[in-house]
């Protein structure tokens, strides 16, 4: 796996790094698990696990090694929420989702305790105006028997109509680097 660091944090297009490397977006929940993977991809703490959740506005964006970066999206879950927070958080990421010519594709994690929700549903539909792909990471397997993780498997493929769900987990680093493998084949090579 390539060597993952930091590049930096922005909130406005004109702060983003320039770069002729495609980005690949991660986004999820507040709470799924983000940090945590992004850690383990780093080899070492480079994101705050548990920050208080709504907290992150920014874009963090991490090189891995010299082959693509990743775009740590900031944790959502304020659809059902409404108001402010959801009109800026929603600006933003529809902004940086629809209009980043060298966005590749978006990782979205979920915990593998939750079902797909109309967050969810509207991150992948921002994807689907660009024909841009999505995988979905579930997190947190650890927590679940093989046969449940299976379960839980077809049972996000179903709700998200997606093909490409992959297990995670942070804890025992199980299916992490696949993941990571999968993102390197299927959109950057
Ligand atoms: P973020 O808000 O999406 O960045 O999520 P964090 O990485 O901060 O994790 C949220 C919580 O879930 C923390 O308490 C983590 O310790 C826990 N967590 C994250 N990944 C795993 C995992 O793979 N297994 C288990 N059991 N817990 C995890």
């Amino acid at each position: 796996m390539p060597k993952m660091s930091f590049i930096k944090s922005a909130v406005k297009m004109k702060d983003f790094p320039v770069s002729p490397l495609k980005e690949v977006a991660l986004a999820g929940r507040s709470n799924a698990g983000k940090s945590s993977l992004i850690n383990v991809w780093a080899g070492g703490k480079v994101a705050k696990v548990s920050q208080s959740p709504g907290k992150t506005r920014l874009l963090n964006f991490f090189s891995m090694g010299d082959s693509y970066i990743i775009v740590d999206m900031p944790g959502y879950g304020y659809a059902s929420r409404g108001g402010d927070e959801l009109k800026t958080w929603r600006k933003m990421i529809e902004g940086y989702l629809t209009q980043r010519p060298q966005l590749a594709g978006l990782v979205l994690l979920m915990d593998m305790a939750r079902d797909w929700t109309r967050d969810e549903e509207l991150m992948a539909q921002f994807m689907m105006k660009n024909d841009l792909p999505v995988v979905i990471g579930l997190t947190k397997s650890d927590k679940f028997s093989k046969n449940d993780i299976k379960k839980a498997i077809e049972r996000i493929k179903q709700q998200s109509r997606l093909e490409d769900v992959f297990a995670v987990s942070s804890q025992t680093k199980s299916g992490c680097a696949e993941l990571e493998e999968f993102v390197y084949r299927a959109w950057i090579k």
